[in-house]
């Protein structure tokens, strides 16, 4: 007999806006979804996306059985959860007395819970002694980190979803939320159809479908933001509508900035940019003469080699006119991942350690040690995505680790990535869906539970954490991800530190977070207050959430006092730099890359489900007409699409959402689908200097009729 149905809330496991979710199954099955009414990110909506999850758990697809193989040569066969992980304790001990604790590292994933994260922290900085873990993190929103760290003082977006609703004058500036973030793009929506004077202004290269409620869309040439915004920041000095004395008592740096953006005229600008002086004034005005002011961003200024100083000279913005820290008004990055957020706070890019402090600062390395009650952690600096993946492809990682992403997919300039892994002496890669490309480099391959299956919490882009809750058990022998790490970690520490007390005896999920949330104690993002019970009994939170509080915190900043030395925000003065690969002769257009409405990512879960091919069944190249007639294409030619590292071939279209000399190319297909290595064979590793963030969306590319 069928058991009854049950309902369990849990969250969407696709991106940042974090909606709630109501899981009907029957304690075996997840038979539907439904959008949870009482969770503050959704009131119940979902996208294509989300109310199709039920419909993505392809058993087929899923990992069964742990696999190893005892040589390259060899086929994976399959084998225990005790054999799997005593072998792989015994390579990585091995390796580490041998070469060294860098010899190996870790590639997570903004797709893991927080607990996941904060288990994986510990395993490879206080247990292997190595700062080699990073997280495809770092190709989303690292940029976006170091802009509100050298801006704001910490790495804490300053606003809510409330403040969308609230705005006068909303930028979104490289984001098809339309696409990206639609539940929240809904909310815009309807807060405009409430309140048509509010005037959104969208930048970016492409006429995308979030362009449909613009009131201005700059179609700036790709990578030209700061000038853009230093343009803007010229017009407010010059027309007045900056607020003096904002800047007088919470900021510095302004002097500097204004002799900076002195030469950013308009006509300067607007011939930078391609754009018009007259669209340049009108943005300029709206941002100045609003009451509210918020702007919103994503990749098109993370995925940059000047990530960071596109945060900073957007951030600057709203500096200049006191709009942060108040209803409608503040710089807010719109999270990519889940819970990128969630890896952000527990240290899970190499650069940081838990509680958002510096694996390069002394102190806080001391403090994470006490707390572990170990002697040290290293010193030696971690490798971020692009090093790493260098390391492995030089041999100077013998052994890594891969969790819940796809890098060989998903990294810039593929065919050195194959290359990688195709060297590296031991891969493991622990992945629900068996079906990714990064699966067949595995040595040894580890099934983990997925939605609906782990227990957790994440937080979203308003710095909301959310109870995530299991409703069935993970099929076949698959199990959470901090379960996988934690029972490695035991193994490992009988062979690195035996006879000394386990830093990994955590019976569940609640035990990781509880220890965990102390190390944020009086930290920006004080999380003490929180707890499994708390959440299910008040719903999800916004930290900071310190023990004793009543609530979180929906707004930063409203007292003007910002978490740096001086407790004054920062201005930064750094000049407009072109992309790296900018269009040549051999390299006539400009490839821009992105998201389509409903496909997340590499596709293993979303690439399961039918119906989510109905907006777009297959890979094709956008070009505008007259790039076309150019070369003598029509709409459906195929053709093969060059950069300096690959190429593809695939069917062209006509597309005249993208202007003469750039091309479009959606992010998520892989080589299940396209003839070539995917996507990011075109791409390019070029990083940010600080963010370290890869120029995904920016490529010298050429197309030829094949
Ligand atoms: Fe999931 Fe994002 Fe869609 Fe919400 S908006 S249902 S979190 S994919």
């Amino acid at each position: 007999m069928a058991n009854p149905t049950q309902i369990t809330a849990s969250t969407c496991c696709y991106c940042g806006v974090g909606c709630g979710v109501l899981i009907e199954h029957d304690g075996e099955k997840i038979l539907g979804v439904a959008g949870d009414p009482s969770h503050p990110a959704n009131f119940g909506k979902l996208c294509s996306k989300g109310s199709t999850l039920h419909l993505t758990g392809d058993l087929d697809a899923r990992g069964q059985h742990p696999q190893l193989r005892l040589g390259k040569s060899l086929a994976r066969a399959r084998t225990g959860w005790d054999s799997a992980l005593d072998h792989t304790a015994s390579v990585f001990a091995e390796t580490i007395l041998e070469h060294g604790p860098d010899s190996v590292a870790f590639y997570i994933s903004g797709q893991l819970l927080t607990e996941d994260y904060y288990a994986f922290n510990k395993l490879a900085r206080a247990l292997v002694g190595t700062h080699n873990i990073d997280s495809n993190s770092r190709l989303c929103m690292s940029s976006a980190v170091v802009g509100y760290k050298r801006s704001l003082g910490a790495d804490a977006p300053p606003c809510s979803y409330r403040d969308i609703e609230l705005s006068d004058c909303l930028l979104i500036v490289g984001s098809n939320m339309a696409y990206a973030h639609p539940v929240l793009f809904r909310r815009l929506e309807e807060a405009k159809a409430r309140r048509p004077e509010m005037k959104v202004i969208v930048i970016d290269p492409r006429r995308t479908d979030t362009c449909e409620l613009a009131d201005l869309h700059l179609a700036i040439l790709p990578g030209t933001d700061v000038a853009l915004f230093h343009g803007i920041l010229h017009l407010l000095l010059w027309e007045g509508w900056i607020d003096r004395a904002y800047i007088d008592a919470h900021t510095e740096g302004f002097a500097a900035l204004k002799n900076l953006v002195r030469d950013y005229t308009p006509a300067a600008v607007a011939d930078i940019c391609g754009i018009s002086r007259e669209a340049l004034q009108s943005c300029a005005q709206w941002i100045g003469q609003a009451p509210s002011f918020l702007s919103l961003w994503c990749m098109g200024l993370n995925q940059s080699t000047a990530g960071s100083a596109k945060n900073s000279a957007l951030i600057n913005l709203h500096l200049a006119t006191g709009q942060i820290g108040k209803p409608g008004a503040g710089p807010f990055s719109l999270t990519g991942q889940p819970n990128a957020m969630g890896g952000r706070e527990t240290g899970s890019l190499s650069n940081l350690l838990p509680g958002h402090r510096e694996a390069g600062n002394a102190e806080h390395r001391a403090e994470v040690a006490a707390y572990w009650g170990i002697d040290a952690l290293p010193e030696t600096p971690g490798l971020s995505a692009i090093e790493l993946f260098d390391a492995v492809h030089d041999g100077r990682i013998k052994a890594l680790w891969i969790a819940c992403t796809n890098p060989a997919q998903s990294l810039p300039d593929q065919s050195k990535i194959h290359e990688a892994l195709t060297n590296c002496p031991f891969v493991v890669v622990q992945e629900a869906f068996f079906t990714t490309e990064t699966c067949h480099y595995a040595d040894l391959l580890l099934p983990a539970a997925s939605w609906g299956e782990k227990e957790g919490t994440v937080t979203n882009s308003e710095r909301r954490v959310s109870h995530v809750r299991r409703a069935v058990p993970a099929p076949f022998e698959a199990r959470p991800d901090w379960s996988i790490t934690c029972d490695f970690a035991r193994r490992l520490e009988t062979l690195l530190r035996p006879g000394l007390p386990s830093l990994f005896d955590f019976p569940n999920s609640e035990a990781l977070f509880e220890e965990y949330k102390h190390l944020t104690t009086q930290r920006d993002l004080d999380l003490s207050g929180l707890s499994y019970a708390l959440l299910d009994d008040l719903g999800p939170q916004q930290w900071p959430f310190p023990a004793g509080a009543q609530g979180g915190s929906e707004r930063l900043y409203a007292d003007g006092r910002f978490p740096t030395v001086s407790g004054r925000a920062q201005f930064l003065a750094e000049p407009y730099r072109a992309a790296k690969e900018r269009r040549e002769s051999r390299y006539s257009l400009t490839l821009n890359t992105g998201r389509l409405r409903d496909q997340w990512h590499g596709m293993s879960r979303t690439g399961t489900a039918a119906q989510l091919f109905g907006h777009v069944e297959g890979p094709v190249l956008g070009l505008h007409p007259d790039e076309l007639r150019r070369r003598r294409l029509t709409d459906g030619d195929l053709v093969r699409l060059r950069s300096r590292r690959g190429s593809l071939i695939l069917p062209v279209q006509v597309d005249d959402s993208v202007r003469p000399g750039q091309a479009w190319l959606p992010m998520h297909w892989g080589n299940r689908f396209l003839r070539g290595l995917g996507t990011n064979v075109l791409t390019q590793p070029a990083f940010d200097p600080l963010s370290k963030q890869p120029e995904l969306k920016h490529a010298g590319v050429e197309v030829d009729r094949v």
